[in-house]
């Protein structure tokens, strides 16, 4: 694969909409693996990030999609190696970098490193691992299959680290390994400082956030037949609280946490859609249910989807009706 990359002149790093810890972190690491290596990149995100990934070296650098197409027509235009982190299906990039990716001709090599279910195989090299406990995780097993772990400092092991605590809930999920524990034993060796990030992610909280989150927690509800606990903020109220990108992350998690619950979901209205998170313990496998009914997917115990064209007492009131019946099937 070194070969293959070297012989490169141009990458673009592309990762899913609605970026999160996991597909920032492994874009930024993998870049800053680029660079050491001489290959010439850009990291190109379909829409903006949340605030709290504000501190991360080389996010300045990051194109938006949303606010530069042009721009990024050019970036597709004059590459030929483009990565694709943290997703498998071309659709999972949006409606505006999606028919780019799809148009890509032979010229261009495409690496997909993932480590979701079901992937559409639309790469010519892929590093894909559902069992891996996130993108960065495998971002780090990229350069060492490259034998350039010697190559990992500061600026390659904070974002990665960053991704593994955000895709495992701070090596919480059954997906971290004992290979997840070894890098980041490895980071730390190197200097890595795990309480500034944790610091900056989970400890740089507005105000408003944390009123959000309290009135959010109020409104919870539970079937207890059907085992679920669901949560759902309008848009009117999420704006009374300053509604930021970002700011309901984890929210879903409390609906998880209550005592019997096996199944969580957060219903958020956006300005044209619908979004939801699944959480859930166990065997249950939320990225069938989110395929299924919401034209989503993720991993077993964490997954999301959308709706459209509706409102959200709608959703909510299917939501129930959909379960009990994917729980029957
Ligand atoms: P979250 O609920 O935190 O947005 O996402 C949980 C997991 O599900 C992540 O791995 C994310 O990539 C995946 N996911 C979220 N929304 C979607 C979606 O609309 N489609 C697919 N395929 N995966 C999603
Ligand atoms: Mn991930």
């Amino acid at each position: 694969m070194k070969n293959l990359i070297t012989s490169k002149k141009f990458a673009i790093i592309l990762s899913h909409k609605g970026p999160d810890g996991d597909s920032l972190g492994s874009s930024l690491a993998l870049s800053e693996y680029l660079n050491k290596i001489n290959i010439s990149n850009k990291v190109i995100i379909p829409d903006d990030f949340p605030e709290n990934y504000n501190w991360l070296n080389g996010i300045d650098q990051v194109e938006v999609a949303s606010k530069n197409i042009s721009k990024v027509e050019e970036y597709f235009k004059t590459s030929d190696l483009i990565f694709c982190l943290d997703f498998n299906h071309r659709s999972r990039v949006g409606p505006l970098l999606s028919p780019l990716l799809s148009e890509i001709d032979d010229s261009k090599t495409i690496v997909v490193i993932d480590h979701h279910t079901y992937p559409e195989n639309f790469g010519d090299h892929e590093l894909i691992d559902p069992d891996a406990s996130s993108t960065s995780e495998l971002v780090y097993r990229f350069i060492e299959n490259n034998d350039d772990l010697d190559l990992v400092d500061e600026k390659i092991a904070e974002p990665i680290y960053l991704g593994i605590i955000s895709d495992t809930g701070s090596f919480k999920y059954s997906s971290v390994s004992s290979s997840t524990h070894k890098v980041a034993s490895h980071l730390i060796s190197i200097g890595l400082d795990h309480t500034k990030i944790h610091n900056n992610i989970y400890d740089q909280n507005e105000i408003s956030k944390i009123n959000l989150l309290g009135y959010a927690l109020q409104k919870i509800k539970v079937d207890s037949s059907s085992k679920i606990a669901y949560l759902a903020l309008s848009q009117k109220e999420l704006e009374k609280f300053n509604f930021k990108k970002g700011d309901t992350e984890g929210f879903v998690n409390y609906c998880l946490s209550l005592k019997s619950v096996e199944v969580a979901a957060f219903l958020r209205e956006d300005s044209n859609m619908i979004k939801i998170s699944f959480r859930s313990k166990g065997k249950i496998k939320v990225n069938d249910f989110s395929r299924l009914y919401y034209n989503g997917g993720g991993h077993q115990n964490a997954a999301g989807g959308a709706v459209h064209g509706t409102d959200i007492e709608m959703v909510l009131k299917d939501l129930l009706i959909n379960f009990k019946s994917f729980c029957s099937d």
